[in-house]
């Protein structure tokens, strides 16, 4: 099960030994029109000697800029961040990374794309190229040398990228959803060969740093494992996983911390959060959502419900059934929560009586009970139908509302959730939007009272 980590430093800390620190470490992109992006804030974090940490989070939760700002790439709006006790004010040394996909060069061989690693330290050519050859031999690429990268295929490419970052025998490793482009069984293989690399020491990489958004890798690989929430990125969670390796996926331990991790990742936020979350009225987050979407994932619900005999359905049994990822299925549970029409809890979710209503009904019941939902908890709908029942003319111009979202999101962010609430809210037939006029009007004003 998952234990709760202390967050007051350790013995080891205080001896020095922590590879990363950060301390209250926050990070704010400047938006074209000048505003502030707050991405990431108050981090407390460190990566100790002798452990894989995951960084797991949603797509967007600031999880690479916190790697770059790491590795010295990006620099912090506030707050500390130390390599070894000392400020990180550039590129950290004995430092590599591996990202998602690698930009080989594809005039040069492998064995030329991976002493490119080397060439910048100043490396003599005959240790280059030996270095590179053992490198290639590790990773699983022998007889490949004299390749060119347009001869690979994705999960070889994949490798000489881990062999180009190992190659400068890294003391710490970054690796950024390293194994997220390549198909299921690629990277399950490289997975295995990297924790075989690790446990049994075949590399002097003193640490490693993994940024996922997938669930099941987190508990596959790490030692302990930072959830970091959205909207600013923080820190939500952090927990410990002690199963030994090999880890085996159909483990009861296994699943276990999986749907406690779902169950984390999913929860209502609460204290200083939950403030912040439960009041944002019209300025509230709606997920990039169609209807057709929700309503595929309720009658999917419907289904397992009645296949199961049982009203929980565990979110990674979900997911597996819809091959969903966390970075699918999530926006999606929070559409339904937010509508109403179904509730998560300790990682299970369930249909809520109007959810079953929904699903039950015809085209017309379901729009009829999805207006009055949407009503009824997204503020922003129901202000657009209050400014346009109000207006003599019935219609209201989308910058009316997008300049009341901007004081409170980005421009981009306002455009989206506005685009949201007028594709539910057409659905829901509360009125009609013309997109080449950016117009919102009454669909059938006279019927209206
Ligand atoms: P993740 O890796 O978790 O998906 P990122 O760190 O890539 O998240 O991005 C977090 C947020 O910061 C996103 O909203 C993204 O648009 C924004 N962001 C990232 N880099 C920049 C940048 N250079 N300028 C402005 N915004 C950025
Ligand atoms: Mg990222």
């Amino acid at each position: 099960m998952a234990v709760p980590v202390e967050h007051a430093p350790t013995a080891a800390t205080a001896q020095g030994v922590d590879i990363f620190r950060t301390e209250h470490l926050r990070k704010a992109f400047k938006t074209p029109d000048g505003a502030e992006l707050l991405v990431l804030d108050d981090v407390n974090m460190h990566l100790s000697e002798g452990e894989i940490l995951v960084l797991l989070g949603r797509s967007g939760s600031g999880k690479s800029t916190l790697l770059r700002m790491l590795a010295g790439l990006v620099s912090s709006s506030g707050g500390v961040a130390l390599h070894r006790g000392q400020p990180i004010n550039g590129p950290v040394p004995g430092l590599a990374m591996v990202f998602q996909s690698f930009a080989l060069l594809p005039w040069l061989t492998v064995l030329q794309n991976v002493e490119l690693g080397l060439e910048a330290l100043k490396v003599p050519a005959a240790e280059r190229r030996a270095r590179a050859i053992a490198a290639i031999d590790l990773i699983g690429l022998d007889g490949f040398e004299s390749a060119y990268p347009r001869e690979l295929s994705g999960g070889m490419r994949q490798r000489v990228g881990f062999a180009r970052a190992l190659v400068i025998n890294p003391d710490v490793l970054l690796m950024d959803e390293p194994f997220s482009a390549l198909d299921v069984l690629t990277a399950e293989t490289m997975r295995t060969d990297l924790l075989d690399l690790w446990t049994e020491r075949k590399i002097p990489t003193r640490g490693i740093l993994l940024v996922s958004h997938n669930i099941e890798e987190a508990v596959l690989m790490a030692d302990r494992i930072i959830i970091l929430g959205s909207n600013p990125g923080r820190i939500v969670n952090e927990m410990r996983i002690g199963l030994p390796h090999p880890r085996n996926r159909e483990s009861q331990e296994f699943r276990d911390l999986v749907e406690d991790i779902y169950g984390v990742m999913t929860a209502r936020p609460t204290g200083r959060d939950a403030v912040r979350k439960q009041a944002p009225g019209i300025g509230l987050r709606l997920p990039s959502l169609s209807v057709n979407a929700l309503a595929g994932l309720l009658e999917e619900l419907d289904a397992l419900e009645k296949s199961n005999a049982n009203t929980r359905i565990s979110l990674p049994d979900l997911a597996e059934d819809m091959h969903f990822s966390v970075d699918d299925l999530f926006p999606l549970i929070e559409g339904v929560e937010l509508l109403g029409f179904a509730q998560v809890e300790d990682g299970d979710i369930m249909l809520l009586p109007a959810g079953r209503i929904f699903v039950d009904g015809s085209l017309q019941e379901r729009k009829q009970l999805f207006a009055r939902h949407l009503t009824e908890r997204v503020p922003l709908v129901a202000r657009i139908r209050a400014v346009l029942d109000e207006r003599f003319n019935h219609r209201a111009p989308d910058s009316r509302f997008l300049t009341e979202l901007e004081d409170h999101l980005s421009e981009d962010e306002a455009r989206r959730v506005l685009d949201t609430a007028i594709d539910w809210g057409r659905y829901a037939e509360l009125y009609a939007y013309d997109d080449n006029a950016e117009v919102f009007s009454l669909d059938n004003p006279e019927a209206e009272e």
